[in-house]
């Protein structure tokens, strides 16, 4: 007689504003496609003073996982048995595994990013970079890169955060042998001759804003170069695009998306998904 199982399993996102996440499009596509009937993402809109209730609606539910994103990245730590050694310098979380009641907060961003600048043959090991933005996606691939072993990275952004760019420099110096340094972002930006690989960690780019281009010296691009975005919406930047056009080696920040979502996937079920499969299903769910 077929085993009959219908416990379902459970995963999803904590987050607000929260709607417009595409997370569950592109993991319910992969647990499909893998034959995980019953495992299910849930978009769930959680206030920021509700927290701890949903960390205990997780354990109630005994839910395998879930990622947290804005507001609850840094005031979730509160909540976890263990945080890994780069989500602690991070200083944030963006996925959790529940371990029979024992919750293990990881930051798959910035490992994300360092996936997709593998599937395109690029490693950062002893190379120089230049990073735009200090934010949150900045930090995740800046402690992520210099764990790698980046040589260098020049970390640029608007005056008005400085003390951020300055704190993600003293974590890169205090852990990391990376060669690091601030500039103020005041005008048309010129990459140094030398540099390796250029990031756009910012949210230039966002939809709507689709149309916004960060305020580079494109001319200084050069095809030796490799340009990652981190904007998944749209599936491909006006940045992009122009990078394309120009010959020069990119990559899209959905395919940030779509490794950071794939590595979630492998942590909560021990097993590969499809990420062709994922990246098709964010395609048609962002019409691009
Ligand atoms: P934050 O709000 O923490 O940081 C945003 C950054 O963008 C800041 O450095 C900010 O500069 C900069 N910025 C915003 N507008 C402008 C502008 N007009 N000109 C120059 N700089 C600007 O956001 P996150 O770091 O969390 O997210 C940044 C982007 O990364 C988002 O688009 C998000 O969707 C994307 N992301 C993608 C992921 C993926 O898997 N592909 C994962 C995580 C994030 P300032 O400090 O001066 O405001």
């Amino acid at each position: 007689m077929k085993e009959q199982n219908y416990l379902d399993n459970l995963v999803g996102v904590f987050g607000q504003p929260v709607a417009e996440n595409p997370g569950v499009v592109i993991q319910d596509a992969a647990f499909q496609a893998m034959g995980l009937e019953r495992w299910h993402f849930l978009t769930l809109d959680v206030d920021k003073d509700q927290l701890e209730n949903a960390i205990n609606g997780l354990k109630a539910f005994k839910m395998r996982g879930i990622n947290c994103t804005i507001p609850h990245k840094i005031s979730v730590m509160q909540y976890l048995d263990e945080i890994s050694e780069s989500a602690k310098l991070i200083g944030a979380v963006n996925m959790i595994v529940n371990d029979n009641g024992r919750l293990f907060g990881e930051n798959t961003d910035g490992k994300g990013f360092m996936m997709s600048l593998a599937s395109n043959g690029v490693e950062v090991a002893g190379k120089k970079t230049v990073v735009f933005g200090a934010g949150g996606a900045a930090r995740a691939i800046c402690v992520e890169m210099g764990l790698a072993g980046v040589a260098d990275i020049t970390i640029v952004n608007r005056a008005q955060d400085r003390p951020l760019g300055d704190a993600l420099m003293d974590i890169l110096r205090k852990n990391t042998k990376t060669e690091c340094r601030y500039i103020d972002w005041d005008g048309p930006f010129s990459i140094p001759e030398g540099t390796d690989v250029v990031v756009n960690a910012t949210s230039v780019g966002l939809y709507p804003d689709v149309d916004a281009m960060p305020n580079i010296d494109l001319d200084s691009i050069k095809p030796t170069m490799f340009v990652q975005d981190v904007i998944p919406n749209p599936t491909e930047t006006a940045f992009i695009r122009e990078m394309r056009r120009r010959g020069i080696p990119c990559a899209t920040g959905a395919g940030m998306l779509i490794n950071q979502a794939a590595l979630n996937i492998e942590m909560w079920t021990g097993q590969k998904p499809d990420k062709d499969v994922m990246y098709q299903a964010l395609e048609k769910a962002l019409g691009d």
